[in-house]
């Protein structure tokens, strides 16, 4: 009889060497996301994490299939590509990840030197003559632009996500894996997105709990999760992603110190299923693990199995992307394609090596 292996994702989970792209809860940007998918998929990444749309999620399994005829090439330039998960993030609750910045443009002083403009990491703020305000796809609801502006008229539109609409997205099976964001204090909350989700949830690979800085006492909610993610037939993996300083690894190294943090602090706690660090992550991450002893190795109790990167590995391949006109595809300029896969498996690489 013939064993076939785990696919390489989990592999990675198990090994403590996962690498998830968060492409971010509210971003829309269909374009920059296929692009996102295709160069991350041939740098090694084992999971990208997309708003839960059926247009964004088309726009990411466009890019992870382009990525396929792709795959022998990317592995004989030493790159070590994947076909990865994909993931759809929701809340239960108010949450900085779905939320949108919103201003009107019209009342903006003729004279202001539009800080908003330069802090945004998206570029999602525009004053030209095609686009005046917030360009909504973009935005990803970092805040930054919300306590800039001189005259305060920034600001933001929060959402709560649909179970609904999501449920038919997941049964459709496009997806593989599902993030819910939730807090310490929500457990009714949380109680009622996983009853109305609980028709749609068994074809998961994985399903992932976000939770921010201040677990103090918060948990026993996760534990409290983890008995209902075990009642599921078949139990799907677990991830706990400490989210240590939100949507700010592209602001400076400091910003991952609060998930290194968080991300020791519920290592420690044991829960079933394996811990991912988020939120300020960025190349330093790799480096200060190291330090601490926190990345797995043998004869290791405490450490974290993987590392998501949002901002940051956005960032750094946004230049790239500006360079490719209209809506054409990654792989039409193998240029940019390839130096983007250069850039994204610097990062990728730090936790697989
Ligand atoms: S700074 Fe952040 S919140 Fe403001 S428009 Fe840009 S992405 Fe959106
Ligand atoms: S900082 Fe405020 S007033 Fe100035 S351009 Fe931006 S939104 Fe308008």
């Amino acid at each position: 009889m013939q064993l076939s292996l785990p696919h390489p994702s989990l592999q990675a989970l198990q090994a403590g060497r996962w690498f998830k792209l968060i492409c971010g809860a509210s971003f829309q940007d269909l374009p920059a996301i296929r692009h996102l998918a295709t160069a991350y998929s041939l740098a090694g990444a084992d999971c990208i994490d997309v708003a839960a749309e059926p247009a964004v999620v088309a726009a990411a399994r466009s890019g992870i299939a382009a990525a396929k005829p792709l795959l022998a090439a990317a592995a004989q330039q030493g790159y070590k590509p994947t076909q990865p998960w994909l993931m759809v993030s929701v809340n239960d609750g108010e949450d900085p990840h779905f939320r949108k910045a919103v201003f009107d443009p019209t009342i903006c002083p003729a004279d202001c030197p539009r800080p908003c403009v330069t802090i945004c990491p998206a570029d999602a703020i525009a004053f030209i003559k095609e686009k005046q305000g917030v360009i909504v796809d973009r935005c990803y609801g970092c805040g930054r632009c919300l306590p800039i502006c001189p005259i305060q008229i920034i600001g933001e539109q929060k959402h709560l996500s649909t179970p609904v609409a999501v449920g038919e997205l997941l049964k459709t099976g496009e997806v593989q894996a599902i993030e819910i964001h939730t807090q310490p204090e929500r457990g009714e909350e949380f109680l009622k997105l996983w009853q109305e989700l609980s028709g749609s949830l068994d074809q998961l690979k994985l399903i992932s709990i976000s939770a921010p800085r201040g677990l103090e006492g918060g948990l026993d909610h996760l534990r409290s999760i983890s008995k209902l993610i075990a009642s599921l037939t078949p139990t799907p993996l677990i991830i706990w992603q400490t989210d240590g300083r939100p949507m700010s690894g592209d602001i400076g190294m400091g910003t991952t110190h609060a998930t290194i943090a968080l991300g020791r602090q519920v290592a420690a706690a044991k829960l079933p299923g394996y811990v991912q660090l988020a939120g300020g992550t960025n190349h330093y991450t790799v480096d200060k693990l190291r330090q601490l002893k926190l990345l797995k190795s043998a004869g290791q109790e405490v450490f974290v199995s993987g590392i998501a990167y949002g901002s940051y590995a956005r960032v750094m391949l946004a230049p790239l992307f500006e360079q490719i006109p209209g809506n054409d595809k990654l792989a039409e300029h193998p240029d940019i394609l390839w130096a983007a896969v250069d850039r994204a498996a610097s990062l990728v690489q730090q936790i697989k090596s």
